[in-house]
């Protein structure tokens, strides 16, 4: 049993003023693993007090001082990378193929901040105005539990980049993970108060950060329920916010696509990190033309995935986080029949074998239209909508009637078409032929999936302010 009793303010470990205990659990067995004491209002208050503190100096180091933080910051994590990876496949239940993405991936963003500040002048002249780039003040970051190195990594990086100090309210599902992520970033030796990261609930912790006149500014990854309270919360301050909120990304076949080569990449575009992604390509816009040519190769290609215990390096699909994604998983499955789609391929229940842990059959419905609940609703697991389309007109007016637009994939032969649907897009990212992250280019949604762009300049910019002054 993990006993995870310390949140880190000012440059320390500290016992929470808040006494509320909860548990962790393994997902692949459904055992308590630990339990972590959540931090209060109290111990929000306390945080941004010492980041407030640490501001003022802060604020005003050199940019090739936060360079070598951000250098010593990624080193410290990727010299304990196995214990990072070995708890992120307990305590989250990733396959080793996304935890041997995330932990690098939590180091390298790091070094691509550092790189982004280097190049970027903090001072430019307009006219007879020179304008100065100012760091914000104190941010509030508040991450989910579906990649929680990587978040908490890159907010904190661009925060400092930015001359900004930052409180982060990481997942109260993720404890384990935050607890050896912050003994990593405290070994990085930064001032007392420049990071402080308080364990809690939401709409304690979460709310407490969201409302203090003394945050500047808000960067949220969640859900857009979520995303909206914080607006409502932080308007009283005029807060400025980055959201990164949900997706139902579409995941457009073209008609003349080659298929051995598609059908593979729809997949892990669709079901990457268990499906519990907000970039997963959840809408497989598939051509009427070639429909059931699509349908018999998703069958056979899904039905050979392999669901299970995440230390299997042949299991593409581990565990739902929690009971309840897994029953708001199963809830959608069920969704999908009752509204008249076509179950293809998995199902209601736990794959074959697997008696226990929060384990889902990797389902895909056809016959879909992008009415039903099940194509305009995030699922947040591995359950994918096949929706037929007439011509590429038909398929971009598909792909573009939702509410989120966060990231959308493109998969065709001819690299010049893909281009052309790709520009009619609504949507933050757009992905041809499974195109490898980019990772100083912006990220962010379009409609309901966010407001703002994180990553390389346009993500430091979001945590500057211009000061134009006139001689
Ligand atoms: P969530 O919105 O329930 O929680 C996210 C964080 O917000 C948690 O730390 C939670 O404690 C906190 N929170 C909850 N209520 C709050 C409140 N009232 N005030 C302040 N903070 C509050 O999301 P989740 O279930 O942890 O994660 C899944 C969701 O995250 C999905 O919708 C997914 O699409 C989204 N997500 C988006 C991105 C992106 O980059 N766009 C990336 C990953 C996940």
């Amino acid at each position: 049993m993990r006993i995870i009793d310390r949140i880190y303010i000012d440059g320390a470990f500290v016992t929470p003023h808040g006494e509320e205990i909860a548990s962790l659990y393994n997902p692949s067995t459904e055992e308590e693993i630990g339990t972590v004491r959540l931090g209060d209002h109290t111990d929000a208050l306390l945080a941004v007090a010492a980041a407030r503190r640490a501001f003022q100096s802060f604020s005003r180091t050199t940019k090739s001082e936060r360079i070598g933080m951000l250098k010593r910051l990624s080193a410290a994590i990727a010299s304990r990378a196995e214990e990072l990876s070995e708890a992120m496949a307990l305590e989250y239940g990733a396959p080793q193929y996304f935890v041997g993405f995330s932990v690098p991936h939590a180091a390298s963003v790091f070094l691509d901040m550092a790189e982004t500040l280097a190049a970027y002048d903090f001072t430019r002249q307009i006219g007879r105005a020179e304008v100065t780039m100012q760091p914000l003040g104190v941010v509030a970051a508040i991450t989910p539990w579906n990649s929680n190195y990587g978040f908490i990594c890159s907010k904190l990086a661009t925060a400092i980049a930015a001359g900004c100090t930052i409180v982060i309210k990481p997942s109260e599902m993720s404890a384990v993970q935050t607890d050896l992520l912050t003994e990593c970033l405290h070994e990085a030796g930064l001032p007392p108060g420049v990071f402080n990261i308080v364990t809690g609930r939401g709409d304690v912790v979460g709310a407490a950060l969201s409302g203090h006149p003394d945050v500047a500014k808000v960067s949220f990854t969640g859900s857009t329920a979520v995303g909206k309270q914080i607006v409502r919360t932080s308007a009283d301050t005029l807060k400025r916010v980055t959201l990164e909120l949900g997706g139902k990304g579409p995941n457009i076949i073209l008609d003349d696509a080659d298929l051995d080569k598609v059908i593979p990449i729809v997949l892990s575009m669709g079901l990457a990190n268990s499906g519990q992604a907000c970039v997963a390509g959840t809408r497989i816009l598939a051509p009427e033309s070639r429909l059931a040519d699509i349908l018999s190769r998703l069958k056979s290609a899904v039905e050979a995935i392999k669901t299970g215990d995440p230390r299997d390096s042949n299991v593409r699909i581990g565990p739902m986080v929690s009971q309840k994604q897994y029953d708001r998983v199963q809830s959608y499955i069920r969704l999908g029949s009752e509204e008249g789609a076509e179950l293809l391929a998995g199902g209601e229940g736990r794959p074959e074998g697997l008696e226990r842990g929060w384990f889902v059959r990797p389902t895909v419905f056809a016959g879909v239209t992008n009415e039903m609940r099940i194509a305009r609703e995030e699922i947040f697991g591995p359950v994918l909508c096949v929706i037929p389309y007439r011509d590429e007109e038909q398929a971009v007016a598909i792909a573009n009637d939702t509410s989120y637009g966060l990231q959308a994939y493109v998969h065709a032969s001819d690299d010049e078409r893909a281009r052309r649907v790709a520009d009619r897009l609504q949507s933050g990212r757009v992905v041809i032929n499974g195109a490898p992250h980019e990772p100083l280019a912006p990220f962010g949604g379009f409609k309901q999936s966010g407001i703002g762009r994180e990553y390389g300049v346009f993500g430091l910019e979001t945590h500057l302010e211009p000061r134009a002054v006139l001689v």
